[in-house]
């Protein structure tokens, strides 16, 4: 049996994988190219501010769950409902609208600009619903050719079928009228990275998730908690992680990958490693391969660039929820250009979170730690960020101006990511904040694969490899390439 691992990436695919695989007896190693681990799912303590720098909440809680039973232990954090999940607020109106999981209490709120919005939303609810269950095992599923891939696709109920020809923005447009509702429901095509007219209508499970099967839940202490306590249970398995290792080259002998090897010419081998760096960019960068060739990678859908902004505050924000959106009044026109056109940055949409409001341990007394994200190109469309500060500026007084109050003179504490410190961080293709887009090309059975093409001991883990990006999607890539790898040692014992 293959005994020994090592795993290069200590990002939340990587870190549960080596949970997973130590509890089942496996000697497991990490590398990491940055000084801690994490990755994304990361952490920025600064001025006495303590700031999640990427994930600020997840759903689908019980892959959590179910991932603390498959390792036998408790899950080593805690999280909590969010009520409202999400709150959101159009520059065309003073009204903010907040998504309460109570669809009735949420539904009130459109009956003026959509009295028959309940009826609506509840069967595209319920539409969700089905489609969720009925796809719940082509995600759950790994493949080893995309015959298999379509033999799984052919088990899902063929009533969803005309699902797959509709944007995430039409399928809404079905149940509801008004273009509040519209854009409310469909942001959530965002977090996927692109735009409710590009993101496949299959996702509009994510509306079921998010408001009747599960909700939004974050950590108490902070989403980072979440990495703090893999790495504490990985501790009692001895499992080591090395950082400040980035690979950068490898040797191979036939179908076996010998040794990973680092910017410093160190070797580091095993008898099975697994990649949790980006699956296409590290196949094209590293191994050279020529269907990742540089070309190539060009040629495939990437999601937005993120432009992410963490400020200090001296004051409190008790009138702003924990997550908030800031919307524009042109929704279609933002999202034709956000991929296309660097000026559109003139009116950028964003979003906001307060993670001291649920945790005060995040910033000092009377004060607050904002979290801000917005969508933008990526350095193939806009290479410069020198304007950065004036981009931000414009964000903090558009933000001011919504909650009527300037903070400008409150700011203690100022740091910015641009797509570029994205891309230097974590070696994510031109600062796409989510890798790979989940058009239907690029998923399932078409999207890289978690076990190498080449090399019969290699298998890849995280958001870039199936079944895609988001935290509860990255656990089960963790279980999924973790029974890839018990099958591999199993055919060699
Ligand atoms: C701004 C932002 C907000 C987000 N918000 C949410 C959210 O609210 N909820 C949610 O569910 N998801 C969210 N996501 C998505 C989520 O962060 C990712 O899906 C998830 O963290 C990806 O984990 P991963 O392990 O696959 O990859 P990563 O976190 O990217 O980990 C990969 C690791 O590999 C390391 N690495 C790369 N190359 C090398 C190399 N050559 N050698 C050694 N190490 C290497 C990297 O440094 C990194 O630590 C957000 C992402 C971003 C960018």
């Amino acid at each position: 049996m293959a005994k020994s691992v090592l795993i290069a990436g200590a990002g939340l695919g990587g870190l549960a994988t080596a949970l997973r695989l130590a509890k089942k007896g496996y000697n497991v190693e990490i590398i990491e190219k940055n000084s801690m681990s994490g990755g994304r799912l990361g952490q920025l303590e600064k001025d006495g501010f303590t700031f999640d720098t990427g994930p600020s909440f997840f759903s689908m809680s019980y892959e959590f769950t179910d991932f603390a039973k498959d390792c036998n232990i408790n899950l080593p954090f805690q999280y909590y409902q969010l009520d409202p999940l999400y709150s959101v607020n159009f520059s065309r109106s003073p009204k903010t609208y907040h998504l309460y999981n109570e669809i009735r209490r949420l539904a009130d709120q459109f009956r003026e600009e959509e009295p028959a919005f309940e009826a609506g939303f509840r069967r595209y609810l319920e539409k969700s619903r089905r489609l969720y269950h009925d796809t719940n095992v082509v995600i759950k599923s790994n493949y080893d050719s995309m015959f298999q891939y379509l033999l799984t696709l052919m088990k899902v109920n063929p009533v969803h079928l005309p699902v797959i020809f509709r944007s995430f923005w039409q399928q809404v447009s079905r149940y509801v009228k008004s273009n509040d509702a519209r854009e409310i429901l469909s942001l959530v095509a965002f977090f996927l990275g692109k735009t409710p007219f590009d993101t496949p209508a299959v996702y509009t499970l994510l509306s079921y998730t998010e408001f009747m099967h599960d909700g939004y839940y974050n950590v108490t202490g902070g989403m980072y908690r979440i990495v703090e306590g893999i790495v504490d249970e990985l501790k009692k398995e001895n499992v080591r992680i090395i950082y400040n290792t980035e690979i950068t080259d490898y040797i191979s002998e036939g179908r076996t990958l010998k040794f990973l090897v680092d910017r410093n010419y160190k070797k580091w081998g095993a008898d099975i490693i697994i990649i949790n760096a980006d699956a296409a960019v590290f196949r094209g960068r590293i191994f050279k391969r020529r269907e990742f060739s540089e070309e190539k990678l060009n040629k495939m859908e990437w999601t937005m660039g993120s432009l992410t902004i963490y400020l200090g505050i001296k004051c409190k924000l008790p009138e702003i929820q924990h997550h908030n959106y800031y919307l524009g009044n042109n929704y279609r026109e933002y999202a034709d250009k956000v991929f296309k056109n660097p000026e559109i940055m003139e009116k950028p949409y964003y979003y906001v979170n307060v993670l001291s409001r649920s945790n005060p341990g995040c910033a000092p007394e009377g004060c607050e730690s904002l979290f801000f994200v917005c969508p933008v190109p990526d350095l193939r469309l806009k290479k410069n960020w020198d304007d950065k500060d004036e981009i931000v500026d414009s964000i903090i007084d558009d933000f001011s101006k919504r909650i009527k109050k300037d903070i400008r003179p409150e700011i203690v504490s100022r740091t910015v990511y641009t797509p570029a410190d994205w891309k230097d961080q974590f070696n994510l293709y031109c600062g796409s904040g989510l890798g790979l887009s989940h058009k239907m090309m690029q998923i399932g059975g078409f999207r890289p694969r978690n076990f190498d093409e080449v090399y019969e001991n290699v298998f890849y883990t995280g958001a870039s490899t199936i079944p895609g990006t988001g935290l509860p999607m990255v656990i089960i890539s963790s279980k999924l390439t973790t029974e890839r790898v018990e099958e591999y040692s199993a055919k060699k014992s």
